[in-house]
């Protein structure tokens, strides 16, 4: 298999929506691209976030829940996401995040400084600077995120022999891995594991890697059932079309194509204005525009 060249999206769980819109598009200054519904709970929105240019691998994704079910991070789940910021804008982050009131520690976590702090709903970030400088400060995209992996010796198998990632350096406690596209995303595992996680409000659900079609994500399920792994169907999802398992750590691998991408149901101007739904629930809009909390857009 071509190995995998960056992360296509990362979906977390979190609280009430509109908390999630105001924390990733005023505090961190992400765009809202997309508003639908989780497509196997519908009752549920699901929200995409990108950088300004709506980037491919810059996707961050949200299922909101209002039922106040925190989750328990552990292992078996996405850690710690890490946002690539412009080289020299890392001290502008550590103003701009402290001065909404947010606790931000910097550590040396991705192997350099890093920012790390807590969202609204307690999910782990960090910003990291990437080695290029630019006029602005946004974020970039992403640089990586950490794998509460169960099993990180099988982990590692997967993503460096299968998935082609790279080994960088390795400690008593990390094991950090990079993609080989040019994003040169940075995965670390951590040793030892973490007990069990349990998903809610406050935890990651899963990663998702990108592959450039329909008929690579084929071979890509053909290949990992091939040594064993369960591998979902073909699911489409509007905006790309996916497949899910779980690696030997527990972690929800996705694989994900690139397109069709976000334009397919609403111009660029318009990404994230208004809700929309796939054919399968179209029938249903009334019904969950009444059930969904408006959104402050
Ligand atoms: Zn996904």
């Amino acid at each position: 298999m071509e190995a995998i060249n960056r992360i296509h999206h990362i979906s977390a769980i979190v609280g009430d929506p509109n908390e999630n819109l105001r924390f990733f598009r005023d505090v961190l200054g992400l765009r809202l691209v997309k508003q639908t519904v989780n497509f196997d709970d519908p009752g549920v929105y699901h929200l995409y976030f990108a950088n300004h240019n709506v980037t491919p691998g810059t996707v961050i994704t949200f299922f909101p829940w209002t039922n106040d079910h925190y989750g328990r991070k552990g292992s078996g789940q996405v850690g710690r996401i890490a946002f690539r910021v412009p080289k020299g804008s890392l001290d502008y982050w550590k103003e701009r995040l402290t001065a909404q009131s947010l606790q931000v520690e910097v550590t040396s976590l991705f192997g350099k400084d890093t920012l790390e702090f807590d969202d609204v709903h307690g999910l782990d970030l960090a910003i990291v600077e990437g080695e290029t400088s630019s006029d602005h400060t946004d974020i970039l995209g992403f640089h990586g995120s950490v794998l509460l992996s169960g099993n990180p010796e099988g982990t590692k198998e997967l993503l460096t022999g299968f998935m082609g990632l790279k080994e960088l350096d390795s400690n008593d406690e990390n094991q950090h891995y990079e993609t080989v596209g040019e994003e040169k995303h940075h995965i670390i595992t951590s040793i030892p594991p973490q007990p069990a996680g349990r998903f809610g409000i406050g935890t990651v659900h899963h990663i998702a890697w990108s592959v450039p079609d329909m008929d690579v994500l084929k071979e890509w399920q053909t290949a990992l059932r091939g040594v064993g792994f369960g591998v979902t169907v073909v699911k489409d999802r509007n905006y790309f079309n996916s497949i899910y398992m779980g690696e030997k750590g527990g972690v929800v691998f996705e694989f994900a194509t690139d397109g069709p991408g976000f334009e397919v149901d609403e111009d660029m101007e318009s990404l994230g204005t208004a809700l929309k739904l796939p054919e399968q629930y179209e029938h249903k809009r009334q019904e969950y525009e009444t059930l969904l909390p408006k959104l402050d857009i």
